[in-house]
């Protein structure tokens, strides 16, 4: 199959975690990748993103779906669950493993902090970087273990990484700013980075519609794109919506929830067209960074 997204039906997802009530920034990104495939005549997927176990929540699952009604917004064949692929997770790891990639982590949260207290890391765009405290070591069996990426040995296999973004261009990402980031969890299955490369690749995605704050993940993306032989999409990360006080909209916070905005009688194809036109609703702004 040709890697020029141009070249494939335009594709694209939705693919939000059920773990809260979805808010107008989730409405703004599944309205954005809805549109954009509408308008080349392209598929629009919904995949829910259910594999943390912690989090995920079934009930939240109906609560989107009914959202995505009330928006206006149909979607192309069934929806796809993340926790009905985890197989070809484990092979994706598995592959990794075999190219010599991967390595156990034992850390726990404060054996990473007393680490990075006791020498200097670099920091990321997540937080301090993982000090690579077993990489190259033996662990014990009988402890809970990750699997980390050797962002070393991976960036040397896979050569430079660069990808086209519609709104800021060629890019040409730094993955190594993460680290030895995490590919399978303690306490779930594939990380989001691993679950979610592998899923855009099986569903034929030609442009990953999202919003900036992904944007600087997206050089991880492609590296695992790279390593693994996926399909390599193009991406628009959209702008992203701010409430009164400038701050991101959030599950977290309860922000603006859509089932709240639906339970009140709101029409959402009304919403969905003042976050086209750019008309927003309810004191919400767009950040410019
Ligand atoms: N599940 C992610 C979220 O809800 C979306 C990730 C993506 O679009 O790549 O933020």
């Amino acid at each position: 199959m040709s890697q020029d997204p141009k070249a494939r039906i335009v594709t694209t997802r939705f693919a939000p975690s059920p773990n809260g009530h979805l808010h107008l920034g989730h409405a703004y990104a599944a309205i954005c990748a809805h549109d954009f495939a509408r308008a080349h005549g392209g598929r629009f997927l919904l995949r829910i993103e259910d594999i943390d176990g912690t989090r995920s929540r079934p009930e939240f699952v109906g609560g989107i779906l009914a959202d995505m009604q009330w928006l206006g917004l149909c979607f192309d064949g069934d929806v796809i669950f993340q926790s009905a692929r985890v197989d070809s997770y484990r092979q994706a790891l598995e592959q990794l493993h075999a190219m010599g990639l991967v390595y156990k982590c034992i850390c726990t949260r404060g054996d990473i902090a007393a680490a990075i207290q006791a020498k200097a890391v670099r920091h990321g765009p997540d937080g301090p970087v993982y000090p690579g405290t077993c990489r190259g070591r033996d662990v014990p069996a009988d402890k809970p273990y990750c699997w980390r990426l050797d962002m070393g040995k991976a960036l040397d296999r896979a050569g430079p990484i660069g990808w086209t973004d519609l709104i800021a261009g060629d890019q040409f990402g730094d993955a190594a700013q993460f680290g030895d980031i995490v590919l399978w969890r303690k306490d779930a299955p594939a990380s989001y980075h691993l679950a979610a490369t592998l899923d855009d690749a099986a569903d034929e995605i030609t442009y990953i519609v999202r919003g900036k704050d992904l944007f600087a993940y997206t050089a991880v993306h492609r590296l695992l794109q790279n390593l693994l032989g996926l399909l390599q999409p193009a991406y628009w990360h959209h702008e992203l919506f701010c409430d009164d006080n400038g701050e991101k909209l959030a599950k977290s916070r309860s922000s603006a929830a859509l089932s709240a905005l639906r339970a009140g009688g709101r029409d959402g194809k009304e919403i969905a067209q003042m976050l086209r036109s750019g008309k927003l609703p309810l004191g919400i702004s767009l950040s410019n960074s």
